[in-house]
């Protein structure tokens, strides 16, 4: 298989098949992000995704999901992706559905038939980071979009029967605006019913414009005990139908995963608990401390 620079995919993606169809990220310009700092964008070449095909077909016949990989794969027009998925089924025909990370430009960028037809050729499930429900926050992490545009094309996708996951960063607006953030984030995730939320802290990564605008006084980061009022926050102001709360990334100060609304008392039982019972001087350290050290040593 080919795999150029670094590759990354959703830790409930680990039994996919990752299929490498781009390198980086179309946008690679997000304020946290250190994911494809060194890997130029560009798109795989056909032969390349052949010949990772023939081989999947050869070593995983009986593949039922595929990811594409890297950062944003739904920047491909919806005609290149309409031809991956065609190669994919051709090449292993138990495949059910087929998953990538998307930006909302990516999917603003598609009519509304082509989104129908992508749900039609088995797209489903695809992973969009759109991190928080606050204009100004969207605006400082450099995403590219706002919440409207965001609210408009989780609609869309809905219309077009494209299902998907959105990433919510808790914690991005810093200490003074836990309640807000919260808030604001579990109002757009009820209004996009995604199939799951996968939930994680910010981490200030070295050689980040972050990292620069925190040496500059610029931005106030939360302490894992912030992150985890404002998880508990947003949980509780969660109202969905029928959605997986996924928050059992190694960087999670307390991992839980459940369906909701079925388990939300349960989670925020869990949450409760969990923090209580994490030693104080780890509650007031910082994600991007070396503090998901000290949890493994704590849980
Ligand atoms: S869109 Fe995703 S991969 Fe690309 S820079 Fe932003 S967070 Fe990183």
């Amino acid at each position: 298989m080919h795999y150029d620079g670094m590759t990354f995919r959703p830790p409930y993606e680990a039994y996919s098949l990752l299929l490498q169809v781009t390198r980086g990220c179309s946008h690679n310009a997000c304020t946290f992000c250190s994911m494809y700092r060194a890997t130029p964008f560009s798109v795989s070449p056909a032969e390349e995704i052949v010949e990772d095909l023939v081989e999947a077909t050869r070593d995983y016949p009986y593949t039922r999901r595929v990811f594409l990989v890297n950062g944003d794969a739904f920047c491909l027009s919806a005609n290149e992706l309409v031809t991956i998925a065609d190669m994919v089924h051709e090449a292993l025909p138990h495949v059910q559905s087929i998953g990538c990370y998307a930006r909302i430009p990516n999917v603003a960028a598609k009519t509304d038939d082509e989104l129908a037809l992508l749900a039609a050729k088995g797209y489903a499930d695809i992973n969009i980071g759109v991190e928080s429900g606050l204009d100004d926050v969207l605006t400082f992490m450099n995403k590219g979009y706002d919440v409207a545009l965001a609210r408009e094309q989780f609609a869309r996708l809905h219309a077009a029967g494209l299902p998907f996951n959105v990433n919510i960063i808790n914690a991005a607006a810093g200490p003074r605006r836990i309640a807000e953030h919260a808030a604001a984030n579990a109002a757009l995730v009820n209004e996009a019913q995604p199939t799951l939320i996968f939930v994680s802290p910010l981490h200030v990564d070295p050689g980040t414009p972050l990292e620069r605008l925190l040496g500059e006084g610029r931005f106030e980061e939360c302490t894992l005990g912030q992150y985890l009022e404002e998880e508990i926050a947003f949980l509780e102001g969660l109202e969905l139908d029928d959605c997986v709360f996924f928050g059992l990334h190694v960087s999670n100060p307390v991992p839980v995963q459940g369906l909701l609304p079925r388990d939300k008392a349960a989670l925020l039982t869990a949450l409760r608990e969990g923090m209580a019972a994490i030693p104080p001087e780890v509650l007031a350290s910082h994600p991007s401390k070396g503090s998901e050290g000290r949890l493994r040593r704590h849980w």
